[in-house]
């Protein structure tokens, strides 16, 4: 990269495209980690062994998916 062309912002994706459905699942709990990273958990880990304490991300598809309602 030139000086002309100057730094670049890293490109970050939205938050649904990095999380996927636990993004907007009312099932989802986070947790902050002290440098600012956002952890999910799974609610649902803790009475059905079919879901995962923390889920891999991102989520594509999920049988415990319940949308939030402040999601559209
Ligand atoms: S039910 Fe599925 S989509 Fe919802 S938080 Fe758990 S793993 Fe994520």
């Amino acid at each position: 990269m030139t000086e002309e062309e100057g730094e670049e912002e890293p490109l970050e994706a939205p938050e649904g495209v990095r999380v996927g459905l636990c993004a907007s699942c009312s099932n989802a709990k986070t947790l902050e980690t002290k440098i600012g990273a956002t952890i999910y958990l799974c609610s649902l880990a803790a009475k059905d062994a079919r879901f995962r304490r923390f889920p891999l991300l991102p989520m594509v598809a999920c049988e415990g998916f319940e949308r939030r309602p402040d999601q559209p």
